[in-house]
This record gives C-alpha cells, sequence and structure tokens, in this order.
C-alpha cells in the first residue's frame, strides 16, 4: 500500500472519534446461505475492531469478540458445513471479502440497501496496523508456513515502529498439544487482537475449539493474508483488483492448489445465490400480496365461492331444511351469536341439528364436556341432537348456511373458529390473536382432527393459520377439507 494512501487511510480513522462512533451499521446485514454480512465501510469497521480491544478487559475471554471475513469460497464450504455457518453466526460481525459477496449483494438486494464495500483482510491489515498503533494495542500472527508469520513482524516494525508485535507462530500443529502449547504462548504475551492466518475451515474450526482457553479480547480468522504480508504471494495488480478480477491472478498464481476453488466454485456460488434469490423474490412476493392485494383476493374466493355454493347447493339445502322440519318442528335454521374479526358480535347461521331448546337443555343439565381444554364445549353423545342432526353434523352439512355469513363478510371461508361471546370471556390475552383475523367455516383444526384436537391445539393451529395465511392457504385448506369432512371424523 502506497504512503498516500495509508495517510488517507489514517485520516479517515480518527481515534479521537471512537468513543462516539456509533459501532452499529446503519444498514441491515446481508443474508447468504444464513451467515450475516456487515455492510459498512473500511474506516468504520477498523474503527469498531480497535474499540474492541479498548473496550475490553484484556485477559478476559468472557467477552470476546469474534471476527470473520466470508468470500464465495468460504460461503460454498459453508454452505456445505453447518459447523462452519455456526461459526460466522457466532461471529460478531462478518466482512464482506471480495467481488464474490458484492456480486451475490447485488443479485438478492434492491440498489438501495446493496453492499458497497469490500472489506478484505488483505485491504483491512495495513489500516488495522496503523490504528493499533495509535490506540497503543498489540496483535499477535498465528498462521500459515514457518517464517512467514515471523517475515510479517518483520514487516510490521518497518511500517508501524510502535505497534507491538506480541508474538508469532506457523499455524502448522501435530497435535492438541502443540496447539495447547501455542496458546500459553499468546495467553502469556497479552495480546490485544490474535490474527489466525490457517485458511478456511480450518481456522474457523481452530478457533471453535479453542477460543474459550483464549484470554484475547478480540480474535479474528484472516486466511492467506500473512502469505502476502510476508511477501510470499504477490497481490493482483490494483486494476485488477478494482475490477473484481484478484481471483483470476491467483488463480493464475497457484493454479493446482486454486482451480477448484475458482473454476468451480466461482460458478456454483453464482449458482446458489441466484436459487436463493429466487427462493427469497418468492417468499418476497408471498408477503408482498399479503397486505392489500392478498385481502381482495382472499374476499374474491370468498365471494365467489360462496355465492356459486349457495346457487349451486340450493335444492340439497332445501331438502335438508325440509328433513329437519319434518324430523322436529321448528325453524331448520339455527342462529347465534359469536365473536367475529376484533371482537364483533354476529349472527351465525347453521342447520338445526339439535332439538330446538338445547341451549336451555345444556345449562339445566350436568353434562360432561368432551372438549379437552375446557374453554368450547362439545359432547360426543350429546343427547340434544336429532336423527337428522347426526348426519346433519356427522358430514359438517349443518355448517352450509354460513356461507351466508361468508357472502355478508362477517366471515370467510378459511378462518378460526368463531367463538361463542362466554368462550371468549374465558380466553387468554394470547387466545384472543384469533380475534384478529375473519372467523371462517374451515380452518387447520378443521382438516387436522378436527373436535378430536383440544382447545389448546386448536389455538395452536389457529396462530399457525395467522401466521401464515395467504390465499394459496387458504386454496390449500379448503381443498384438504373436503376429504376431512367426507370422511366424517372427528365431527360429533
Ligand atoms: N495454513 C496454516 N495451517 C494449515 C493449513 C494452512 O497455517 O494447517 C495457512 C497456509 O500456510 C496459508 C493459509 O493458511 O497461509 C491458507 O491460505 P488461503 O490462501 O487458503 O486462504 P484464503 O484464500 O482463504 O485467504
Amino acid at each position: 500500500m502506497s504512503n498516500s494512501n495509508r495517510n488517507k487511510a489514517l485520516s479517515t480513522i480518527n481515534l479521537a472519534d471512537f468513543e462516539h462512533q456509533e459501532s452499529e451499521p446503519s444498514k441491515a446485514p446481508l443474508n447468504l446461505f444464513d451467515v450475516d454480512i456487515w455492510k459498512g465501510p473500511m474506516s468504520e469497521a477498523v474503527s469498531w475492531v480497535v474499540l474492541q480491544t479498548t473496550n475490553k478487559p484484556q485477559s478476559s475471554q468472557l467477552s470476546q469478540t469474534k471476527i470473520g471475513f466470508v468470500n464465495a469460497n468460504n460461503l460454498n464450504i459453508s454452505y456445505s458445513s453447518r459447523t462452519l455457518t455456526e461459526h460466522y453466526r457466532k461471529c460478531d460481525r462478518v466482512f464482506a471479502d471480495g467481488s464474490g459477496v458484492m456480486l451475490a449483494s447485488r443479485l438478492t438486494e434492491n440498489s438501495h440497501s446493496r453492499l458497497k464495500h469490500n472489506i478484505n483482510g488483505t485491504d483491512m491489515f495495513p489500516f488495522l496496523c496503523d490504528a493499533l498503533e495509535i490506540s497503543g494495542g498489540s496483535i499477535y500472527l498465528l498462521g500459515a508456513d514457518k517464517g512467514v508469520a515471523e517475515q510479517v513482524a518483520k514487516n510490521i516494525k518497518i511500517t508501524n515502529p510502535k505497534l507491538e508485535v506480541a508474538g508469532f507462530h506457523d499455524g502448522y500443529f501435530s497435535d492438541d498439544l502443540s496447539c495447547r502449547r501455542a496458546i500459553k504462548s499468546i495467553n502469556r504475551s497479552n495480546p490485544s487482537i490474535l490474527l489466525v492466518a490457517m485458511g478456511t475451515p480450518m481456522q474457523e474450526f481452530w478457533l471453535d475449539k479453542y477460543s474459550n482457553s483464549l484470554k484475547v479480547p478480540v480474535v479474528m480468522s484472516v486466511g492467506g493474508l500473512f502469505d502476502f504480508f510476508a511477501n510470499k504471494v504477490s497481490r493482483a495488480p490494483s486494476l485488477l483488483r478494482k475490477m473484481g478480477l484478484e481471483w483470476t491472478w491467483r488463480l493464475a498464481n497457484e493454479p493446482k492448489r486454486m482451480w477448484r476453488r475458482y473454476i468451480l466454485g466461482n460458478p456454483l456460488f453464482l449458482f446458489r445465490v441466484l436459487k436463493e434469490s429466487f427462493a427469497n423474490k418468492k417468499s418476497l412476493h408471498r408477503t408482498n400480496i399479503s397486505s392489500t392485494t392478498q385481502r381482495l383476493l382472499k374476499r374474491s374466493l370468498d365471494l365467489v365461492s360462496a355465492c356459486l355454493g349457495l346457487i349451486l347447493l340450493s335444492p340439497l339445502l332445501l331438502m335438508i331444511a325440509t328433513a329437519i322440519m319434518i324430523e322436529s318442528p321448528g325453524s331448520p335454521l339455527y342462529t347465534q351469536l359469536r365473536v367475529g374479526k376484533n371482537g364483533k358480535l354476529f349472527k351465525f347461521w347453521k342447520f338445526r341439528s339439535m332439538v330446538t331448546n338445547a341451549h336451555q337443555l345444556r345449562k339445566t343439565n350436568d353434562y360432561k364436556n368432551d372438549s379437552a381444554g375446557g374453554v368450547l364445549f362439545k359432547l360426543r353423545n350429546d343427547p340434544r341432537v336429532t336423527r337428522i342432526g347426526h348426519y346433519l353434523r356427522r358430514y359438517s352439512l349443518d355448517e352450509l348456511p354460513q356461507l351466508w355469513n361468508v357472502v355478508s363478510g362477517e366471515m370467510s371461508l378459511v378462518g378460526p373458529r368463531p367463538a361463542l361471546p362466554e368462550e371468549v370471556a374465558r380466553y387468554s390475552e394470547e387466545d384472543k390473536a384469533r380475534l384478529k383475523v375473519l372467523p371462517g367455516i374451515t380452518c387447520y383444526w378443521q382438516v387436522s382432527g378436527r373436535s378430536d384436537l383440544s382447545f389448546n391445539q386448536q389455538i395452536m393451529l389457529d396462530k399457525q393459520y395467522i401466521d401464515t395465511c395467504s390465499f394459496w392457504t387458504d386454496i390449500k385448506i379448503l381443498l384438504r377439507t373436503l376429504p376431512a369432512v367426507l370422511s366424517g371424523k372427528g365431527a360429533y
């Protein structure tokens, strides 16, 4: 890095501002394959890292800050390794390293929220050394071949004479004992930051295993960084870097080691990003239409289906009404006050399936409730049910007049079962969530066991419906309702 560039870097990193600098980025992180990637600029990234080293008590691993970098290769590995994904998820900050991640952001995010800064470790290192030098921090270099970290330490002495290099160690360990020995030496040297440069996923797994034993406030996994700063490997010319083609340079320099990573890995990464972007767009689409369009779609489905249902089923409705009146005197229809959306009471229509004074009989007789949970009242062998009523209930035909409730907008075809006011009076605050939407003729509970479910199970299923409701959910539930009704299971 040229001196003029470094001076520029230092002018943007004002340590006096550290205390006032809000370390949180203004934008939501980019989420790629479950990894949250920070989006801020280099100056903020470096300020934040140094702040972590000054903020925390040395020799305490309790509040250790973990920092990672992800490029297309790391994300490819993380895609198939849940352990690596979990590592990145445990990191306090993960920086976007390289053009692959920038491209992924371009493909998955809009221009507003898009990732604008490439924060790779190799670019960050000189800035970090400058900032640590000013803050009085110290650095430990762990990783790479024998002699490489030592060479980096020597080079730091030239570029940042006042920065304390607490120690260095190569990144090749034969066993656990040699790791423990290195950790002892790291802890003894008391660095404010430990850079681990063993390549992905080795460095991340190494940190997962040993970070609890490390008494260092900040640990950072940095890949092949030491090779560059020991002048062992040359970096791509800046034009290539600006064009996002640094990888072509690395491929040309180490084709044997890198061909898999870039020739196979880059298209694979692109494919996975596009796949994810497509899936996100689909789910975004689903959420977007959940507002006005979703409501309009639901209302149209309700209105058209209920009107059609009433017209097409009118001969059946007439037959049922006649049968009810022949069996027991009184109106074929039965109305009740039920609690609708937002607690609004409405008149709920049903075919009468019980004797006319059924409600009265429930009050005067000591019937045993068969509905688990106690809030609902359901009897398996209810003596108040008429013979025709028994069949109507078995095949849910008694609910058909509710098509009229749907036409009049008090109910929907799909939604939580409308409760009686006395049931709602016993609802907990949590149970009341089911009053947020229009009640329905059918819902998840209707297609998953119906009255066999306990009150709590019904509430859970209603909640599931409220959380996931969409036009397609309604269609799916309606399609599942028909076989559930025909089987007559759970209805009594
Ligand atoms: N390395 C190490 N220990 C190992 C294996 C590798 O210290 O057991 C070092 C290796 O010498 C090199 C770095 O890890 O310095 C791997 O660099 P790579 O180019 O793969 O990293 P990236 O491209 O991810 O930054």
